[in-house]
């Protein structure tokens, strides 16, 4: 493996993780191997002292019945069966003066073990404590205890059995931690390869996608909830990257086709008035097509940009309280007059209040696009309808006409943008009114549905759902 490559893997979660994971076993091994050790330790050395202490109390008992002789006689019996390597026995007075000892060749210099100080001032009746024996691999034990006025019995025990007990018990941990060592670093790397694969699958999908899978899709299995979230939340984004797209295509498509009839139109206006001597007010009057030609072309754009904005999710609905009513009334009046130049009965059924929480500027601008389409497309004479009402928790707003209606054929197409029916195409129109209005119904939770009989009318509903909450739509 090359260095880079080695660099590289240092760096990679999947690294971190499993030498977290084998680090964290061995450490905890090393802490209870640690533990384990001290404790074994400490009973055995408990143990002895306690033997230490029973034997002291014997010999002190001893010691006041029948003095030095019987003691010294029970010592060495004792000693015969002990190997002078692993105990000695001696009596020493306060003064320094040996009294008895067994051979205690193999224990270096007698003057070692002198009477600790906490005796001679009489603090205490004996003293414990673990020497390192000069020439000797291992400690020994030592109790000093008063068995007599003045008289001391020191007993040493090597600890030979125990420490080697415990080097036993140490090499083994050894092994042994390197067998967790390599065991937890390989469950370590196993475990968040699992945690990780998913997340490859987030990463190898965002790749597919930087080269143009648009339509790619993290595949959701299921397994941690993390990932799972994190991949249905970037399915989500990609849904939404995915629909600005279309949108963006779909406005570029646009564009191509919808605009360049009204720039050719300019075009035409200028070309006609430089070919011929014009008179001042003839520029004049293409000054005035031309701005109304420029009006209509920058009306559309932002009827675009408002359409694809709200689609896309960039310009969310701001809720408020609304009295629909008022806001339809408002509307009928400004259309009235329009209403009355072509003689159309224009009718109104409401509640006195109808409360609903939406965007104010976008539910007034949808009421104006249905409403004018309505009294459009509705040939003089005739009659426009506007009802408003709550039924099974939803709000509807019903807009009808007595007008020419639209085709089982084009129904399906007038909420596409600049689609126009062939029979509208002597009126006035763009094409946008009811992409916008569906956009905007949509974006609040609402939904637009045309029923039409050609030559007889149609009628727009617009419903929602009533208790949508206060605030921005999500
Ligand atoms: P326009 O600017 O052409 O009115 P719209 O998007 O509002 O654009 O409408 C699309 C097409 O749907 C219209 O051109 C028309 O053919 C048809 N249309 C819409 N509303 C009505 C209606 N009330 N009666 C008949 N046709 C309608």
């Amino acid at each position: 493996m090359s260095l880079e490559k080695i660099i590289k893997l240092k760096n990679t979660l999947l690294f971190r993780l499993t030498v977290l994971y084998a680090g964290i076993f061995t450490l905890s091994s090393v802490l209870i191997f640690f533990a384990i050790y001290f404790k074994i330790h400490s009973v055995a050395i408990k143990d002895m002292d306690e033997e230490f202490l029973d034997e002291i109390s014997q010999y002190s008992e001893n010691m006041s019945r029948g003095g030095l002789e019987v003691i010294v006689t029970k010592i060495e019996e004792m000693a015969e069966l002990e190997d002078p390597n692993e105990e000695f026995y001696r009596i020493i007075t306060f003064e320094g003066e040996v009294l008895f000892s067994t051979n205690m060749s193999e224990w270096g210099s007698p003057d070692f073990y002198d009477i600790p100080e906490a005796i001679r001032q009489g603090e205490t009746h004996h003293v414990f404590n673990t020497l390192k024996i000069q020439g000797r691999d291992h400690k020994a034990r030592l109790v000093s205890a008063v068995i007599g006025p003045g008289t001391v019995l020191q007993i040493g025990e090597a600890l030979e059995e125990t420490e080697e007990y415990l080097d036993i018990f140490l090499s083994w941990f050894l092994i042994l931690i390197i067998i967790v060592m390599v065991f937890s670093a390989f469950l370590g790397w196993f475990m968040a390869r699992r945690a990780l694969q998913d997340m490859e699958e987030v990463t190898k999908t965002a790749t597919e996608i930087s080269n143009g899978a648009y339509d790619k899709r993290v595949h959701l299995r299921d397994q941690y909830e993390e990932i799972q979230r994190l991949g249905g939340t970037f399915n989500i984004m990609l849904d939404r990257i995915q629909n600005l797209l279309q949108s963006m295509r779909e406005v570029n498509d646009n564009i191509a086709h919808d605009l360049r009839s009204p720039l050719a139109r300019i075009r035409g206006i200028a070309e006609i008035n430089l070919m011929n001597r014009k008179t001042i007010d003839d520029y004049k009057n293409m000054a005035a097509s031309i701005v109304e030609e420029c009006d209509s072309l920058i009306d559309i754009i932002n009827t675009m940009m408002d359409i694809t904005e709200i689609e896309s999710g960039i310009n969310k609905p701001e809720l408020e309280e609304i009295d629909i009513t008022r806001l339809i009334h408002d509307a009928v009046e400004i259309f009235k007059p329009l209403a009355d130049e072509k003689r159309l009965r224009l009718n109104v059924h409401m509640e006195d209040k109808l409360i609903f929480y939406g965007d104010r500027k976008k539910l007034q601008r949808m009421v104006s696009n249905l409403l004018d389409n309505a009294i459009k497309y509705t040939p003089e004479g005739g009659s426009v309808s506007v009802t408003a009402l709550t039924e099974n928790a939803m709000l509807r707003i019903v807009f009808e006409d007595t007008g020419i209606g639209i085709s089982d054929t084009d129904i399906p197409r007038i909420f596409e943008r600049f689609y126009r029916c062939d029979k509208s195409r002597s009126q006035g129109g763009i094409g946008l009114g009811l992409s916008l209005a569906k956009a905007f119904a949509e974006a609040m939770h609402g939904t637009i549905r045309v029923k039409s009989i050609l030559n007889r009318g149609s009628a727009f509903t617009v419903s929602f759902p009533e208790h949508q909450s206060p605030g921005t739509v999500s």
